[in-house]
């Protein structure tokens, strides 16, 4: 089947499917309560390859405007993030010795999580961040932000005051729906001689371990490393070394440099993390079009395992209502009719019902309140964290319980 939309990076016409989910709502857009009656707009959430690029992406069908306000996610709320953005924070400094002469400009700074460590070691920061009430927030903890969406545009408006040493972008490459006008701006916002890191799901990891709830609306594009380096030398940006990071299942993270910066040679790991992928398979469109395949037939076994459990009698909740767990419940079917209520640390979410399924969503302690018999836990990249969290489960033989790669109990 062919999709009526063009390549996001290289125009190219031929898009070929990947994997087909369904319809589903934009996974951020909770329900409140109040609209419990109202009707919900569902959008086709189907992810395309391009054969001269293969970039895998999704077409867009809201603007960034629409998705991105009001955004519902706060960084902080997650201590595992913190704890990574912590180390990114000292690692940084001492690689690139970073000081208080030297300017640290973050794209989707959230709620300022990442730059207030930053800010306690003396160094100037800058925030860039469209969410208006997300802005509030980090400008709120003392962390200068300008409330809009990145690209070129702003970047001619910022660079001649805000010019880089580190320009960070941590899960935002993947949500910008203009890619080339993106990277166009990093090459404008970066100093002679600064540095680039992005963050972003790795796609190798999404297709060898299955995580295509990974797939949703308000992320456009899903990279290989194959993929990023064609798409920043394009902007005569060089990427020079690369780590593979295990956040949200497995991440890249990528380090570019001006083209003719010759200050900063490659790392062995470029060239192992190549390796890799050209081994998987990556290169080849057969490996992209055995993906379908393999997520229907994780459907059909989440699907047995959870009839089985509410034909026994059990009880379910779910733990975190993160975008990958709407992706996952709307894709398999899986509504109030399987799990009673999720619960959520996010007070923002709390009192909310989950898009599509509708499934409420509660605080942590209505755990303990109605013992359920199983937790599925949602995030499954939070997966010990949260165990650990609510251990009290044990207390009246509740078990874990998660669904990706596959379906596993843990007690
Ligand atoms: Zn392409």
């Amino acid at each position: 089947m062919k999709s009526k939309q063009s390549c996001r990076f290289c125009s190219g016409t031929a898009m070929i499917s990947f994997v087909d989910l369904g319809l589903t709502p934009l996974s951020n857009s909770f329900i409140s309560k109040q609209k419990a009656l109202s009707y919900e707009t569902f959008y086709p959430l189907h992810a395309y390859v391009c054969p001269a690029c293969r970039l895998v992406q999704l077409e867009q069908f809201e603007s960034p405007q629409h998705i991105f306000n009001d955004y519902v996610y706060f960084s902080s709320y997650s201590d595992s993030w913190l704890r990574h953005a912590q180390r990114y924070a000292d690692d940084m400094s001492a690689a690139f010795a970073l000081d208080s002469r030297s300017k640290v400009v973050e794209i989707a700074s959230n709620d300022g999580y990442l730059l207030q460590y930053f800010l306690e070691k003396g160094v100037d920061v800058l925030g860039i961040e469209p969410a208006g009430n997300v802005a509030a927030a980090a400008i709120e903890k003392g962390i200068p932000t300008v409330i809009d969406f990145f690209g070129c545009a702003l970047a001619r408006k910022l660079v001649r005051r805000h010019a880089a040493d580190l320009l960070i972008g941590n899960n935002v490459l993947a949500h910008v729906p203009d890619l080339n006008d993106f990277v166009a701006g990093l090459k404008l916002m970066l100093k002679d001689g600064g540095v680039i890191t992005m963050e972003f799901p790795h796609l190798l990891q999404l297709m060898r371990h299955n995580q295509f709830d990974t797939i949703y609306h308000e992320h456009f594009s899903y990279f290989s490393f194959l993929t990023v380096q064609r798409v920043f030398a394009k902007f005569d940006l060089t990427i020079f070394d690369a780590e593979e990071l295990p956040t949200h299942g497995g991440s890249l993270r990528i380090y570019a440099k001006h083209r003719d910066d010759g200050t900063k040679p490659a790392a062995d790991r470029v060239e192992r993390i190549t390796r890799k992928e050209l081994q998987f398979g990556l290169d080849s469109m057969q490996t992209y079009l055995a993906f379908s395949e393999q997520v229907k037939q994780t459907k059909r076994n989440i699907l047995r395992r959870l009839i089985g459990l509410k034909n026994e009698g059990s009880s379910l909740a779910g733990y975190g209502a993160p975008a990958k767990g709407n992706t996952l419940l709307n894709y398999c079917g899986i509504g109030k009719d399987f799990i009673d209520y999720v619960v959520d640390k996010n007070p923002y979410k709390q009192q909310m019902l989950l898009p599509g399924t509708r499934i409420p969503v509660a605080p942590p302690e209505r755990l303990q309140e109605t013992k359920p018999d199983y937790v599925i836990i949602m995030p499954w990249n939070l997966k010990e964290e949260i165990i650990g969290q609510t251990a009290y489960i044990r207390q009246w033989g509740g078990k874990w319980l998660t669904l990706i790669p596959e379906v596993a109990v843990i007690s």
